[in-house]
C-alpha cells in the first residue's frame, strides 16, 4: 500500500507561501509513499505548477456536486482538476460545521470527484461529547456510510479519521485509541466493499506534528496522516513525510 503524508493548509496560504513548496519537493517521500498538499484554490494552479514533475500531488479542500451551474463562491470538481489538483479533500468536520454539509451531500461530492478523476480523501471523526458518550464508532461508521459512494475503491478514495476534538489543539488519541477506530473503519469497508478495501487507505489526522508523526505511523491499520497546521512549514511536514 502507498502510504499517504497530506496536508490541509485551510484557510492559509498566499503567494509568498508557494516558496514552502519548493522547500518540500526537495524532500522524497520513501520509494511508493506519497505527499500531497492541499491548498486554498487560489493556490491550486500556481501550486500544482510550482510542483510539476516532482513527487509532490496537489489537492482541493473542497468540491460542488455538480460540474458548472449557478452556485456562487463553489468551485467544481472539474475546475479542480483543470487547476493541477490530483486528489479532493471532502467532508471536513470543518465543512461539515461550517457549512452544515451532510452525509448525502457528501457522498455526492465524491462521485463528482471521480467523475472528474479525483481520488477522494473523505473525512470522519467524533466530538469530544459524542466520544464521552461512548459513541465514536457509532459515529464514525454512520459518517462513513453515509459519505462513502458505491464503487470505491483502492484507487479512488482515501478515508481520514479526524476526532474533532484533536483538531487544532495539540491533543491526540491514545494510540490504542487511534487502532481501535481504524480498525473498525477497515472492518465496516471491508464488509461493503470486499476484501479489495483492504487497500484503501486510511488516514490519522488531528494534531500530527513531527514529534508524533512516526508513532502514529507504527499504529495497526494507520497508513499516512492528513495533516493541517503542521503541514503549512516545509521543515514540518517534510519530517512527517520523512517518517512515513
Ligand atoms: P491539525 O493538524 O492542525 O490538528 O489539523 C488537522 C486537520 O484538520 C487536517 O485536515
Amino acid at each position: 500500500m502507498r502510504r499517504l503524508a497530506a496536508g490541509n493548509w485551510k484557510m492559509n496560504g498566499t503567494a509568498a507561501d508557494l516558496a514552502e513548496v519548493a522547500a518540500l519537493t526537495a524532500a522524497h517521500p520513501a520509494p511508493g509513499c506519497e505527499m500531497l498538499l492541499c491548498p486554498p484554490a487560489t493556490l491550486i494552479d500556481r501550486m500544482a505548477r510550482a510542483a510539476h514533475g516532482t513527487a509532490l500531488r496537489i489537492g482541493g479542500q473542497d468540491c460542488h456536486a455538480r460540474a458548472t451551474g449557478a452556485h456562487t463562491g463553489d468551485v467544481s470538481a472539474p475546475m479542480l482538476a483543470e487547476a493541477g489538483a490530483s486528489y479532493v479533500i471532502l467532508g471536513h468536520s470543518e465543512r461539515r460545521a461550517d457549512h452544515g454539509e451532510t452525509d448525502a451531500q457528501v457522498c455526492a461530492k465524491a462521485e463528482a470527484a471521480w467523475a472528474s478523476g479525483l481520488v477522494a480523501v473523505v473525512c470522519v471523526g467524533e466530538t469530544e461529547a459524542e466520544r464521552d458518550a461512548g459513541q465514536a464508532l457509532a459515529v464514525v461508521g454512520r459518517q462513513v456510510e453515509g459519505s462513502v459512494p458505491e464503487g470505491a475503491t483502492a484507487e479512488n478514495i482515501v478515508i481520514a479519521y479526524e476526532p474533532v476534538w484533536a483538531i487544532g489543539t495539540g491533543r491526540t488519541p491514545t494510540l490504542h485509541e487511534i487502532a481501535e477506530v481504524h480498525r473498525f473503519l477497515r472492518a465496516e469497508l471491508v464488509s461493503r466493499f470486499g476484501a479489495a478495501a483492504k487497500g484503501i487507505r486510511l488516514l490519522y489526522g488531528g494534531s500530527v506534528k513531527p514529534s508524533n508523526a512516526a508513532e502514529i505511523f507504527a499504529t495497526p491499520e494507520v497508513n499516512g496522516a492528513l495533516v493541517g497546521g503542521a503541514s503549512l512549514k516545509a521543515a514540518d511536514f517534510g519530517a512527517i513525510v520523512a517518517a512515513l
